[in-house]
């Protein structure tokens, strides 16, 4: 199976190569030439989460071997993990919570970026390439702190994570400048998210940008990447064996994925899960006050030209959702022509209308919610006072939009993926179950800890003495240039 380009079915190469490639040179994404990837439910009913990810991941990167799939995959999956199962599932009342935020950084972010640099070196070796591989990232928050920390110091590898400098959180911004490693730079943007993302997309494709790389090659961590996409089927299918395991639903029973977006990468692997045989009744795309998915998947128009809002879930403050295009792409039969010719809609007018045909295949799959910061904060303090959860400010937008679905009679099994921990953002979800006024977001951790008596994860509590080593602002103007010379600076 080969990988080719969402906007021309071209560059048609092995899951390895596009890994080190990121981004296709026409703009495009990667996109599995077919999916006639079919998992056996039956063969992993007690597989461990380490098991299921090779076999998941193995059926998608089938150039590489299944020794190189093993390592990597118990590279990844280790004791940097607080709970043995990786990713654990929590029966609440209204179906169960999928918690990804048990890895180093404590965002679901990790469960892709701990293997990330796994598969990119191996990657690099079996193409017996010695060049440097500069990583450029941007984030909303959590990807940059889970990319940083899958990257410290991997060999022949550069990090460099770009943060829209007013829109993420005290300790997001804390955890990036404070990161180890002598192969990583964090740098904050003037501007927002899509500011930062639409900047480095521009520099992979760049004139000054490649003439300045010798030795060097540009790739991405942002969930543009297959490699980071397809790690991500993984919980999807053990969160299934599990509930089937523990007598939450029956087998083969279908279930709805709720998810929290903004990038649409996470809920994308959730359709690549159902396209490989995942029981899925539906997937639900829960969005905060940028809510131009749900407007998208409601009524066929993408619409970014409307206000952006900083909101308590900033890592879905997203007004591009760059996974959109692949399931474009798969909707449409692979209608590359159609595809490019919406994503160049979308760079020149900001908008683009699919057509009605089009619109209810992706109805078919997918339904969307939203919900304002106030029914944001009411979730995250109802479900703790009704059950004790104490959830993230992503996680309960994901939990209301499930309330909103199911006020509209839908009872099938329901399970909401908890992107990151509440100690992430200490502050606003202190607030919504207390009164107290934390001094900053630290004070605001131990206040979380002594009412609810959940631990904080190990790496947040180290976060307060470490020294910041990062400090750089630019201006969003400044960015090509920016990367021109750090590029130039790695080269030979
Ligand atoms: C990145 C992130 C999301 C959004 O995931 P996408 O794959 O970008 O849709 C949601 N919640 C948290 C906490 C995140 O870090």
């Amino acid at each position: 199976m080969r990988y080719i380009s969402t906007r021309s079915g071209s560059y048609s190469m092995p899951s390895h190569q596009a890994v080190i490639q990121g981004l296709c040179p026409d703009g495009g994404l990667f996109v599995p030439e077919d999916l006639n990837i079919r998992i056996d439910l039956d063969a992993l009913k007690d597989a461990s989460y380490q098991e299921i990810a090779e076999v998941v991941i193995g059926a998608f990167f089938p150039d590489y071997t299944q020794e190189e799939i093993r390592q990597c995959v118990y590279g990844a999956y280790d004791s940097k993990f607080d709970d043995a199962e990786i990713v654990p599932v929590t029966p609440f009342s209204n179906g169960a919570i999928m918690e990804l935020w048990h890895g180093p950084t404590s965002a679901f972010k990790d469960l892709a970026l701990t293997i990330l640099p796994h598969l990119l070196t191996t990657a690099y070796a079996k193409e017996q390439r010695d060049d440097t591989v500069a990583i450029l990232t941007a984030t909303s928050g959590d990807t940059g702190k889970a990319a940083l920390s899958g990257f410290a110091d991997v060999p022949h590898t550069h990090i460099t994570v770009f943060y829209p400098v007013n829109g993420v959180s005290d300790i997001q911004k804390r955890q990036m400048n404070t990161s180890r490693g002598a192969n990583v730079n964090v740098v904050a943007v003037e501007g927002n998210f899509d500011d930062c993302q639409r900047m480095v997309k521009t520099a992979c494709a760049d004139a000054t940008v490649k003439a300045a790389c010798n030795g060097v090659t540009i790739s991405s961590a942002n969930s543009i990447n297959i490699g980071r996409l397809v790690p991500q089927i993984v919980y999807y299918f053990s969160t299934y064996l599990k509930l089937v395991r523990d007598g939450q639903i029956k087998d083969r029973e279908p279930v709805t994925f709720v998810v929290p977006t903004g990038n649409f990468g996470d809920i994308f692997a959730g359709y690549l899960a159902a396209k490989a045989g995942l029981p899925v009744k539906n997937l639900i795309v829960a969005s905060n006050d940028n809510n131009v998915l749900t407007d998208f998947i409601r009524t066929g128009t993408y619409d970014r030209n409307r206000p952006f809002h900083e909101t308590i879930s900033p890592s879905m403050d997203i007004l591009i959702s760059s996974n959109l295009e692949r399931l474009l792409y798969f909707a449409s039969n692979g209608d590359t022509a159609m595809v490019a010719s919406l994503m160049k809609k979308l760079s020149e007018t900001g908008t683009y209308t699919v057509s009605q045909e089009l619109l209810h295949t992706i109805q078919s799959s997918f339904k969307a919610y939203w919900c304002d910061q106030d029914a944001c904060r009411k979730a995250i303090a109802d479900l703790y006072e009704r059950e004790q959860i104490l959830i993230d400010p992503h996680t309960a937008v994901a939990v209301s939009a499930l309330e909103q679905y199911r006020a509209e009679g839908n009872q099938e099994y329901a399970v909401v993926l908890s992107t990151a921990s509440p100690y992430k953002f200490a502050r606003d979800v202190l607030a919504c179950i207390s009164t107290d006024q934390p001094e900053d977001a630290f004070a605001a951790m131990r206040l979380l800890k002594e009412r609810t008596g959940l631990s904080i994860p190990q790496g947040l509590t180290e976060l307060e003495s470490l020294p910041v080593r990062f400090q750089t602002v630019i201006a969003e103007a400044d960015g090509i240039s920016f990367i021109a010379r750090e590029m130039k600076e790695l080269s030979k």
